[in-house]
């Protein structure tokens, strides 16, 4: 019996015992290809030297100091490095533990800011549907999974939602990018509309979608409108890149490729590649100027916020990416794998889209081409499709289950940012295995 209250106690796990580059391996010896990176997490892969030794060096001279008492050099450092790679004037660097912690930061520096700036009437925050934001009470109260909210409701504020941008499914036939992209823009115009311009604080959205629907992009200029809505009614424009930033899509932060700064982006995974836990919430100068000109300080605290030994990890990661030009490899190999997928499985009767930024992909399965009908969700497809990768040596991050009315099956895919081209062809063969497999 274990003891360890497991995420799913009734599944039977394999133990990890090592991680070597793009491989994971169990304790009977098995590799794995870590083809998610979990879920969207190893950007360097597994056992990367420069991480190790920067984590020893920081553990043996300081593992953590309370943030109350002291700063540190190292989380002056990464803290440096992000707001100079960051776009516009993203330049205050609140560190944290997490993804969730990272949204519930955003959320309360959006309610912060506007009480400082005497507008506390403004508390509505507005999300999109098929969304995931994470499970601490607030990142849940505004991600767009009922199901996962249904036990909870109790204890959530209420959050208000619109449509997501996704193109393969809610994309009228004949329309136009830009006119879908107007379209979705009217709707968040409304929905401000309705509850209030001067009530409402914050529209959150993901960059890149990631868990819910896998790997959606938003369609040109998406963005640029959303951030006029925000702008015309002074909403503060919150992008969530917890899963698609730092690097993921080809670039540090997801929204350089949609050309809008917003003001405030989270992240988390790919910060600390898995070496360590931590996220970050970055704020504009407005921001921070508003509360620290105003009470002095942000209402808000952890104990293990701006945690050094995290801090040296998430640095080492960050500059490794940089230093190995790292964005570029994936960029490439994201272009490969997309187009090796396409080659391997376009014509497969349940492969309805195969789309993504970077080493950020997503394959959606359907039970009709077509018709884009979704599989059965009887059939729990996605379970299905974890298990037999796994059996044939490969780790993805399938998801299913109805989102709000929408359903669909996807496998997503983020593998190591290290990936050679060899890498994606191993990869590409086994996915192509389990598909047939599987379906
Ligand atoms: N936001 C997004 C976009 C995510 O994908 C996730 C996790 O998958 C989170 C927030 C929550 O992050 P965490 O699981 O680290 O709390």
């Amino acid at each position: 019996m274990s003891h360890v209250f497991h995420r799913n106690p009734k599944m039977d796990l394999p133990t990890a015992v090592g991680g070597q580059g793009m491989e994971l391996i169990d304790s009977n010896g098995k590799r794995y290809i870590d083809a998610s990176g979990g879920a969207a997490v190893s950007s360097l892969g597994h056992g990367h030297p420069r991480v190790i030794k920067a984590i020893q060096d920081q553990v043996a001279q300081l593992a953590y100091a309370h943030t109350s008492f002291f700063t540190t050099q190292v989380s002056e450092d990464l803290a440096d490095l992000l707001a100079a790679a960051a776009p516009g004037d993203l330049n205050h660097v609140y560190f944290v533990s997490g993804g969730s912690e990272a949204v519930e930061a955003a959320l309360k520096l959006a309610r912060q800011y506007f009480v400082e700036i005497g507008q506390p009437q403004r508390r509505h925050m507005i999300a999109r549907r098929q969304s995931y934001h994470g499970n601490t009470l607030g990142a849940l109260a505004i991600g767009g999974n009922a199901w996962r909210r249904e036990p909870f409701l109790p204890l959530l504020v209420q959050a208000h939602h619109v449509s997501p941008c996704f193109a393969y499914r809610e994309r009228l036939d004949g329309e136009t990018d830009s006119a879908y992209a107007q379209r979705l823009a009217d709707e968040l115009e409304a929905k401000i509309l309705e509850l209030g311009p001067d009530t409402v604080a914050a529209f959150v959205a993901e960059t890149v979608v990631g868990a819910t629907a896998g790997a959606v992009p938003p369609v040109a200029d998406y963005f640029k409108r959303i951030r006029a809505v925000c702008d015309k009614y002074g909403v503060l424009l919150i992008l969530d890149e917890v899963m698609s930033g730092m690097g993921r899509t080809g670039y540090l932060f997801a929204c350089e490729e949609d050309g809008v700064v917003p003001d405030l982006v989270t992240i988390a995974k790919g910060l600390g590649g898995g070496y360590q836990p931590i996220g970050a919430t970055l704020c504009t100068d407005r921001i921070y100027d508003a509360i620290v000109g105003g009470s002095g300080f942000f209402q808000h605290g952890h104990t293990y916020i701006g945690h050094a030994t995290a801090c040296a990890a998430a640095l080492a990661v960050q500059q490794t990416i940089v230093d190995d030009g790292l964005l570029d490899n994936v960029r490439a190999r994201g272009e490969q794998l997309r187009g090796e997928l396409r080659a391997a499985l376009g014509d497969h009767p349940n492969v309805g889209d195969i789309r993504g930024r970077g080493l950020f992909v997503g394959v959606e399965l359907v039970a009709d081409r077509a018709t884009k009908a979704t599989l059965d969700p009887a059939r729990k497809t996605h379970a299905k499709f974890k298990a037999r990768a796994k059996d044939n040596g490969l780790l993805l991050y399938p998801m299913g289950g109805t989102v709000d009315g929408v359903r669909g099956d996807h496998v997503l895919l983020a593998p190591p940012f290290i990936a050679s081209p060899a890498d994606i062809g191993r990869i590409v063969d086994r996915f192509a295995q389990t598909l047939n497999d599987v379906l």
